[in-house]
């Protein structure tokens, strides 16, 4: 090891140099069915109009610290209780860590059903809080209340994150159960709706009825992935004490101004949504009639697999060979085991998924 290796080594904490870093793989000239990405591309009238507006923008001038115009916006488009108050972040990633960064210390433990989105794992990891995974039923994901009821006493968590629909596995938690982790939680819940768009549910209007409810949401799978941004609701008290955490200027000018406009134009979002949600449901119907694979319902973007007769790494590498890139989430965690996670694309990417999916399943 070099001296210099030595010197990092030393100086910086153990839980940073124990992570890995989150990496992406280049998709460059692949068929991208890994990060729940909208694909389809905006219309060229709509492309000539945001154009018109970002010539508004002072590139020399900080941003709005407050994007009071953007807030507005989410607060007609999307049903925010008006008691509720607003905190934007620079994707929803950021709101996960500026709640973690204001809880973080004095043992507070963060919980989560496993598997789930890897970042509230991550983060917390990197500021050095305890994360404490709570298996779901292996079976059909659901939240397991008799592991539940027995990590929220001897946890007590602060923090508790309820993907809803959840990631990876694409489904929606019983309501019943959501309600009694919700009932029974001694700190914060964050009910991370970041596939609001493909669910039809949402917690958004029981916000008044649980004063230690947040509701987090992304404009990411929405069709925006590229803008960053992602916003928080909850009671006021909370909101004021997490935007202190908040930098000042975290949302650029270019977003404030490219979201503004975006969600001006619901209609063509929600024509997209519609579209995606129909090829959803023709994605799941024949991957369900393949042989060796078994799909699970989503009500998200995403649709989770398992391949039973056939090393799942083999296969993942296979579809990459083919030009698709799918995510393989085998070595996650035992309950995704020979799992694979594909993004609903257009209907050309997902006949195209298919059909390299069909020829390495039925190669020897
Ligand atoms: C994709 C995803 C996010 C991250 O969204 P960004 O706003 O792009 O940071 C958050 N939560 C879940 C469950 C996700 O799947």
């Amino acid at each position: 090891m070099s001296t210099l290796d030595e010197k990092v080594r030393a100086l910086l904490r153990p839980q940073i140099l124990a992570l890995t870093a989150y990496r992406v793989a280049d998709p460059t000239g692949y068929v991208k069915l890994d990060a729940m990405e909208n694909p389809y591309d905006w219309p060229k009238e709509m492309v000539d109009e945001w154009l018109e507006k970002l010539k508004q923008a002072k590139p020399n001038r900080y941003p709005d610290p407050q994007a009071a115009r953007l807030k507005a916006v989410i607060r007609a488009r999307h049903r925010v209780p008006a008691e509720a108050s607003l905190l934007l972040g620079n994707g929803s990633d950021e709101l996960i860590q500026i709640i973690l960064m204001a809880v973080a210390g004095q043992g507070a433990v963060v919980a989560a059903p496993e598997p789930t989105f890897v970042m509230y794992r991550q983060i917390a990891a990197t500021l050095g809080m305890q994360f404490v995974g709570v298996p779901l039923h292996s079976k059909d994901f659901e939240l397991d209340m008799t592991v539940w009821r027995d990590a929220l006493q001897r946890h007590r968590p602060a923090v508790i994150f309820l993907a809803y629909p959840n990631n990876p596995t694409g489904n929606l938690f019983q309501l019943e159960a959501m309600l009694e982790i919700l009932e029974g939680a001694p700190g914060l819940v964050v009910v991370d709706e970041a596939y609001a768009p493909f669910a039809e549910a949402t917690f958004m209007e029981r916000l008044a009825e649980h004063e230690h409810l947040l509701i987090m949401r992304t404009v990411s799978k929405l069709g925006l992935a590229g803008l960053r941004l992602g916003y928080l609701a909850g009671a006021p008290a909370w909101i004021e004490q997490l935007d202190k955490v908040r930098l000042p200027y975290n949302i650029n000018i270019l977003t404030q101004i490219s979201a503004e406009f975006a969600l001006s134009k619901q209609a063509v979002f929600e024509a997209q949504t519609r579209q995606i949600c129909r090829d959803r449901a023709l994605l799941l119907t024949a991957l369900q009639s393949l042989k060796g694979v078994q799909a699970f319902p989503s009500r998200a973007n995403f649709i989770l697999f398992r391949v039973k007769n056939q090393p799942v790494d083999a296969v993942h590498s296979a579809l990459k060979k083919a030009g698709i890139l799918i995510k393989n989430l085998h070595a996650t965690e035992g309950a995704l085991s020979n799992c694979l996670r594909v993004t609903v694309g257009t209907s050309d990417e997902n006949q195209k998924f298919l059909l390299a999916l069909k020829e390495i399943l039925t190669a020897d």
